[in-house]
């Protein structure tokens, strides 16, 4: 399996949510959350970008304008009729982010080794025997030169700010500090630092981690577990939702069946029971005359031609129109000839075309064993057949 620290973390927070988005791959509309997130975390990537000098703090500043000036229009607003409201608030809040950041960070300050970095690591399953990757990027890198210590600093723009003690078991970080001793195996772990940046709070906080590779070892069997148990509800196709506040930021929402009661007003109508017991009577009616007329139809094209045929012409006309009897031409060939000329040129097969009905008929002149092979290549398709039964 080939997945990311995001998708493992959308199945923890809901399965139900991973399906729609990783296996079903239903685009949903995009959070004004997640946009305001991605539009900080890049500009604070353009912030410790030297080119040949660090940007000022304006420079930084314009550049999270104009990204957000360039904003898709797309975005799902919590609440549309106050658009024009929250786009000024999540813009201000960007901007005093991005200058509380500056104040406490000044990027010449830091050594920042890599931005937006991205990893993929294997993992080993040896009770499957089988290989899973793991993609993710890592917000940011810093070396101190001094003490030969990595950092491993990831953005965060919500509001909740966990203790450093509940940060030692952070899936996140531990996965990042993974992907990194996968990258640099010589570095020793106690080396490397992993912190969250709470944004909102501009602060950062740092795991202490009090055996680093234990919690590496760790981390790959939990990983290992989430991966085999999404195997086991894909082969079931059980992906449960699981509600929580975090369904107000979920974009999927409208289409879940845990919130469909908030959207039933979106669905169209569809008829009364008493409408449609009128429908299918109707549907009777029109299936009856049709029948007839069918019918009559034909009597009718029958009588005609038998008088244009004794009165030898070839046009009779009555109050509502006319009826012309025209002799149309349709050629066939002569496919056994058309073979004697087409095999020897090699074109004989070019004309030939698979067809079903006489794969079917053909089916039961094979042995068995040529059709359980030439069964196992059927595919279901599904359509619907309204049949009527007359009372
Ligand atoms: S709305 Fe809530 S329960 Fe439904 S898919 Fe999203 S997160 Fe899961």
């Amino acid at each position: 399996m080939r997945t990311s620290y995001s998708a493992l973390d959308t199945y923890r927070t809901c399965p139900l949510k991973y399906k729609y988005q990783n296996l079903d791959k239903i685009s949903a509309p995009k959070r004004i959350e997640a946009v305001f997130g991605s539009l900080v975390h890049s500009a604070l990537k353009f912030m410790f970008e030297r080119g040949p000098l660090y940007p000022t703090l304006d420079e930084v500043i314009d550049f999270f304008t104009d990204k957000w000036n360039k904003k898709s229009e797309s975005i799902e607003w919590p609440n549309p009729d106050k658009k024009e409201e929250f786009e000024k608030l999540y813009f201000e809040e960007g901007v005093k982010i991005i200058k509380n950041f500056y104040k406490k960070n000044q990027p010449w300050k830091f050594n920042a080794v890599e931005l937006e970095s991205r990893f993929s690591v294997i993992l080993h399953d040896d009770e499957e025997d089988e290989d899973h990757t793991i993609v993710g990027i890592i917000d940011r890198i810093d070396k101190d030169p001094e003490k030969d210590e990595y950092e491993i600093i990831d953005y965060k723009t919500g509001k909740k700010m966990p203790s450093a003690e509940m940060l030692k078991d952070n899936l996140q970080l531990s996965l990042y500090h993974m992907a990194l001793q996968d990258r640099w195996p010589s570095l020793p772990a106690s080396k490397i630092k992993l912190s969250l940046y709470f944004l909102k709070h501009n602060e950062k906080i740092t795991a202490e981690k009090e055996n680093p590779k234990e919690d590496i070892e760790k981390t790959k069997s939990f990983i290992l577990a989430v991966i085999k148990e999404i195997k086991e509800k894909e082969e079931k196709s059980n992906f449960p939702p699981s509600p929580s506040a975090l369904c107000d930021y979920c974009g999927y929402k409208k289409i879940c069946p845990m919130w469909s009661h908030e959207y039933k007003k979106d669905k169209p109508e569809t008829k009364s029971e008493e409408q449609i017991a009128e429908d299918i009577t109707e549907f009777f009616e029109i299936k009856e005359d049709e029948e007839k007329n069918k019918k009559r139809l034909k009597e009718l094209r029958e009588d005609i031609l038998a008088f244009m045929e004794s009165s030898k012409v070839a046009r009779v006309f009555g109050t509502r129109g006319f009826i012309t009897k025209n002799v149309q031409e349709r050629f066939s060939f002569d496919m056994e000839k058309v073979k004697e000329v087409l095999l020897p040129e090699d074109k004989w097969e070019e004309i030939l075309s698979p067809d079903e009905k006489k794969l079917n008929k053909l089916l039961s002149f094979l042995s068995a064993k040529l059709q359980d092979k030439i069964l196992s290549f059927r595919k279901k398709k599904e359509f619907i057949v309204l049949k009527q039964t007359k009372k």
